[in-house]
C-alpha cells in the first residue's frame, strides 16, 4: 500500500517573513516566495508533501481587505480534500483581523489553518520566522491518535504559543514575543515537545462537510471612548450615512460617560438599528454591564455586551453577520453568543 505523506499547503500573502531590505533606501520590500522558501532548508527535511501558492503580489498586511479573505477562503476550499492543513503566512499588523475573520468563514473546519509570520525577515540572521513557520508546519500536520486534527481550527502561532485566532491580538511592534490571547489560554506551548491543551480545542464533527463563506458589510466602525470627547465627534459618527454597526471601546468593565446627551446619542442610534457592541478597552478581562449604572445606563440605551472580545474579533463577527444579511435582531442574538470559541459568557 502507497504510504500517505502528510501534507500542507503553504499559502503567503506577504508580510515581513518574506522580506528583503532594498539596499537603496533600506526600507523593506516584499520578494519572491520561492527566495523564501530557498532560505528554509530544512523544510525538505520534513517526510511531508508540501505545496505552496503565493499571492501574486504579496501585500504588506496593511492592505488587507475582506476580499483577500474571500480569496483565502476559496483557496482554502478548493484545496480542503487534499491537504491535512493550511498554513498561511501572513504580516502581523492584521494577522489577528485575518484569523478572526476566516474563524466565522470556515463552518465546519476540521482541519488546522495556522497563521504565521514574523518580526524580522526570513533571510536575515536572527529571523524568528523560519521557526514560527517550521512548528506551524509541523503543527499543521498533526494527527492524534484516531487520526484527526489534533487542532482543526483557525489559530495564530507566534514565537512558542498556539493561539486561537480569533482572541488573539499584536501587543508587540518589536519583541519577537509579538501576540498575545489574554482571554484564553494557548492551545498548544512549544518547547522541546509541542505540549498539545486536548481540552482547550474545540471539538469539531468531521463529518460535517466545510461550509465557506465570503460576504461581508463594512459599514461598521470602531469608536474609543477617552474623557473629553465631544458630543459633535460622537454624533457626526453615528449619523453617518449607512452605518450599521460600531464597536465600542469603554473603560474598565465595561463603562461610559453618562452624560445625558451621550446616552441620548446611543439611544438614539440603535432606535435607529444601528447595533451597538460594548467591549473594554483593557487588554485582558470582560465587559459586565450589570455591575456598575454607567453600564446600565448603557444597556438602557440598547448596547449589547460584547463580554471578551478582542477589538479584531468584535468588528469582524459584525462585519460577518451583517454581510450574510440577518436581521437586527438576530445579529443581536449572535454577537450575545459563542459561535467559533470567540469569548466567554461569564456564568452568574
Ligand atoms: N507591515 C508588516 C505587515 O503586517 C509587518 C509584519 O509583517 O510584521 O505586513
Amino acid at each position: 500500500m502507497l504510504k500517505k505523506y502528510p501534507s500542507v499547503l503553504l499559502i503567503y500573502t506577504g508580510g515581513t517573513i518574506g522580506m528583503i531590505e532594498n539596499p537603496e533606501t533600506g526600507a523593506l520590500e516584499n520578494f519572491n516566495f520561492d527566495q523564501l522558501l530557498r532560505h528554509v532548508p530544512e523544510l525538505k527535511r520534513f517526510n511531508y508533501r508540501i505545496s505552496s501558492y503565493q499571492f501574486d503580489p504579496p501585500i504588506d498586511s496593511s492592505d488587507m481587505e475582506p476580499s483577500f479573505w474571500a480569496k483565502l477562503v476559496k483557496i482554502i476550499n478548493y484545496n480542503y480534500d487534499n491537504f491535512d492543513g493550511f498554513v498561511i503566512l501572513h504580516g502581523t499588523d492584521t494577522m489577528a483581523y485575518t484569523a478572526s475573520a476566516l474563524s466565522f468563514m470556515l463552518e465546519n473546519l476540521s482541519k488546522p489553518v495556522i497563521l504565521t509570520g514574523s518580526q524580522l525577515p526570513i533571510g536575515t540572521l536572527r529571523t524568528d520566522g523560519k521557526e514560527n513557520l517550521i512548528t506551524s508546519i509541523e503543527i499543521a500536520a498533526a494527527k492524534d491518535n484516531h487520526g484527526n486534527a489534533m487542532v482543526p481550527e483557525v489559530c495564530i502561532f507566534f514565537e512558542n504559543h498556539l493561539m486561537r485566532g480569533n482572541r488573539t491580538t499584536k501587543i508587540n511592534a518589536e519583541n519577537f514575543n509579538a501576540f498575545r490571547s489574554y482571554n484564553y489560554p494557548p492551545l498548544a506551548r512549544v518547547g522541546i515537545h509541542i505540549k498539545y491543551e486536548p481540552h482547550l480545542i474545540r471539538p469539531t464533527d468531521k463529518l460535517k462537510p466545510l461550509i465557506p463563506h465570503y460576504l461581508f458589510d463594512t459599514n461598521v466602525v470602531i469608536l474609543t471612548l477617552f474623557p473629553g470627547i465631544q458630543e459633535r465627534v460622537v454624533e457626526s459618527l453615528l449619523k453617518v450615512e449607512g452605518l450599521k454597526a460600531v464597536v465600542l471601546k469603554t473603560f474598565g468593565s465595561g463603562n461610559a460617560p453618562q452624560k445625558p446627551w451621550f446616552l441620548n446619542l446611543l439611544k438614539d442610534a440603535t432606535d435607529r438599528g444601528i447595533i451597538i457592541v460594548n467591549i473594554t478597552q483593557c487588554s485582558s478581562g470582560a465587559v459586565e454591564m450589570e455591575r456598575y449604572e454607567t453600564g446600565i445606563h448603557l444597556l438602557e440605551s440598547g448596547v449589547i455586551s460584547g463580554y471578551d472580545s478582542t477589538p479584531e474579533c468584535a468588528i469582524t463577527k459584525l462585519m460577518f453577520l451583517l454581510g450574510h444579511g440577518l436581521t437586527n435582531k438576530e445579529i443581536r442574538i449572535k454577537m450575545n453568543s459563542c459561535i467559533v470559541g470567540e469569548l466567554t459568557k461569564q456564568r452568574r
